[in-house]
């Protein structure tokens, strides 16, 4: 036996590692899954090669294994092993210096970010954060005698020959008093389906019964026979592993099923993902069932490197309007041991990021050219995430003009470059203006979006939380087009055009209507306006100015107030159509008590037509207009 000190120059590393890791002790599983998986893949190579003569690489596994008895946790593998040399090399030095190296990155930091998922590369070391003592017995596949290295936590170490006749290595963690959660069964489980439930090489932790058919002329009654088999807890082929042509829908649906155990709804559809130049990513991303409501994403897209799963905060990976998305993303490439905002900075993320973004809008432009239809149905289930990108990202903007849908209130849908063509001839105001109609609500603005049908428009149905901002956007990059909604103006007024008005009503008559009606309505909610409108159109109509409404509803969902926090005044134009017989009436009315009863019922059914009337005042209507009735 000889004994060492290991060649680290900071006094004892073990309590800063400890320290410094302090959030994230669970990763030293993985850590060492990881270099135990390596060592396999090495001696498959070395094999396929032919480099290792006489030694069988066959079907290895990796074990797990737990002795709670003894609080040992063990990590038995078939890799290529190591010599006494490679152990003082590796494990006494290199790896040390690694730790070191680690240590003084991070010394500064507070910590929390870099601490997330920088972590990988300090290897075998983070055994420490949960051992108090730990062994490796390994033998290299060389013809070399076998080692057993020990180590208690100071600098100091021993080594001697070991008897192990095998190739491979065997971890042996002695658990720390303050670190027993570690010999629980189902915090290892669970530890081993987090972080390697896609490694390549077959895990094993223990075994579970596996229940078999009935011999042919069993009983009813009779038992199935059960056998012990190893349990695996992990799939090594997964799917983005796969080429794409090797995979149906089916198996696609079955991976999602796979990722997302608790998720019973199908994904929509897939991505598969695929470069190897200038970087090396694969994954497959899944376009879920999406709501109105952004901030519910309980599953969120995986990052993995190599098969090991890194973390599911991929922020800074992938743009952000696709973080809506589930799914794996596998690459090599990606900085680990860097904190996010040197992430969204780095070139080679930038352009993992600009790819992604852009396979996504060439899978979205051949689905909706391979199947309208079908697109058209998922729209209202994708439409938050591809607004959003085109919000966000210039480049999936541009692309999306060939995608991204306008629907009808009567579900009729076009590309914009299809409905500017339908509308061109009727909705072009005096000014040669494209005016495109929309409602937010079909319900809410019913009596809007009727009048405006009745004349004969196309109005659109645009729902989404930040439709308002999208709209600015697409009027900013377009020549001569603006977005009205229905109800932030009189039908006539929507798309004005040179068309003569003419009144009922002599000026004078306007004169004293005006004046007996801002005698009457509350000027500080309404600022009353006398048009001369169609006969048939209501009387008093409420509307809401456009670019009003835009900012309060930018306002709400972040970004674009003018008037600072909240500070909108509830105003709203009051619409008097003066063709209309009732507002004759209300003129003509002798008495002015009579005549207030008038254009108060009739301001409250204008107001009620848009959702303005409520509690107190409804209360109110309803018990006037009983009386009315009466
Ligand atoms: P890293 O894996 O980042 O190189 P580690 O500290 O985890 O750093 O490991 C240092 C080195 O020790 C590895 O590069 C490898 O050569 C060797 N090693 C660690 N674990 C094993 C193992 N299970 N089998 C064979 N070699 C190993």
């Amino acid at each position: 036996m000889s004994k060492g000190t290991i060649n680290v120059s900071v006094d004892n590393i073990f309590p800063l590692i400890k320290k410094f890791l302090y959030s994230d002790h669970e990763i030293f599983l993985r850590e060492l899954i990881s270099n135990a998986t390596d060592a396999t893949l090495k001696m498959k190579h070395l094999a396929n090669i032919g480099e290792a003569e006489g030694v069988e690489y066959g079907d290895p596994t990796i074990e797990v294994k737990l002795d709670k008895k003894k609080k040992e946790l063990r990590i038995i593998d078939q890799g290529i092993g190591m010599t006494k040399d490679e152990v003082e090399r590796y494990i006494n030095e290199i790896a040390f210096s690694g730790a070191e190296e680690f240590i003084e990155k991070y010394k500064d930091k507070d910590g929390k970010d870099a601490g997330i998922i920088g972590h990988f590369g300090l290897g075998f070391y983070s055994a420490f954060m949960v051992a108090k003592k730990v062994e490796i017995i390994t033998k290299s596949y060389k013809d070399e005698p076998a080692v057993h290295w020990s180590c208690d936590g100071s600098p100091e170490f021993t080594i001697e020959k070991a008897k192990k006749k095998e190739h491979g290595t065997e971890i042996i963690l002695h658990i720390a008093d303050d670190s027993t959660e570690f010999l629980e069964e189902s915090r290892i489980s669970e530890l081993l389906v987090k972080y390697n439930k896609f490694m390549p090489i077959p895990i094993k932790f223990g075994t579970r019964t596996e229940t078999l058919p009935k011999p042919e002329g069993a009983k009813e009654e009779d038992k199935a026979p059960t056998k012990e088999v190893d349990n695996i807890i992990n799939n090594p082929n997964p799917a983005w592993t796969k080429l794409p042509t090797e995979l149906e829908d089916k198996d696609y649906n079955s991976f999602y099923r796979e990722l997302y155990p608790m998720q019973f709804e199908e994904p929509l559809f897939h991505i598969h993902l695929n470069v190897d130049y200038p970087f090396n990513l694969t994954g497959i991303l899944y376009f879920p069932k999406m709501t109105n409501d952004m901030s519910i994403q309980k599953d969120k897209i995986q990052l993995y490197q190599n098969q090991v799963f890194v973390t599911d905060n991929v922020e800074g990976i992938v743009p952000e309007f696709l973080t809506m998305l589930r799914g794996v993303i596998d690459s090599p490439d990606i900085p680990l041991n860097v904190s996010r905002s040197y992430l969204q900075a780095d070139g080679a993320v930038k352009k993992i990021s600009s790819y992604i973004t852009r396979k996504v809008a060439d899978k979205l432009k051949s689905l909706f050219n391979s199947d309208r239809e079908g697109f058209e149905k998922k729209w209202n289930d994708i439409k938050i995430v591809i607004e959003y990108g085109m919000l966000t990202e210039d480049k999936f903007f541009e692309k999306a003009q060939d995608f991204a849908l306008y629907p009808t209130v009567d579900n009729n849908y076009y590309t914009l470059s299809e409905l500017k063509e339908k509308i061109k001839d009727s909705q072009t105001d005096k000014d040669g203006n494209i005016v495109i109609l929309y409602a937010s609500n079909k319900e809410e603005q019913h009596s809007y979006i009727e009048a405006t049908k009745e004349k004969g428009y196309e109005v659109l149905l645009l729902d989404s939380p930040i439709i308002t901002h999208l709209l600015q956007k697409v009027e900013s990059s377009e020549e001569k087009i603006s977005f009205v909604r229905v109800d932030s103006d009189h039908v006539e007024n929507l798309i004005k055009k040179d068309e003569e008005q003419i009144s009922k009503l002599s000026d004078e008559e306007k004169e004293s209507l005006k004046t007996f009606l801002d005698g009457i309505i509350p000027k500080e909610k309404f600022s009353v306006q006398l048009e001369a409108l169609d006969s048939k159109a209501n009387p008093f109509i409420i509307t809401e100015p456009e670019f009003m409404r835009r900012m309060k509803d930018m306002q709400k969902t972040g970004g674009g107030g003018m008037f600072g926090m909240g500070g909108f005044p509830e105003m709203y134009n009051l619409i008097v159509n003066t063709n209309h017989e009732l507002v004759s009436e209300i003129l003509h009315t002798k008495t002015d008590k009579k005549k207030e009863r008038l254009v108060n019922q009739a301001l409250d059914l204008a107001r009620l037509s848009k959702n303005l009337l409520k509690g107190e005042e409804l209360t109110a209507f309803i018990k006037r207009s009983y009386e009315m009735i009466k």
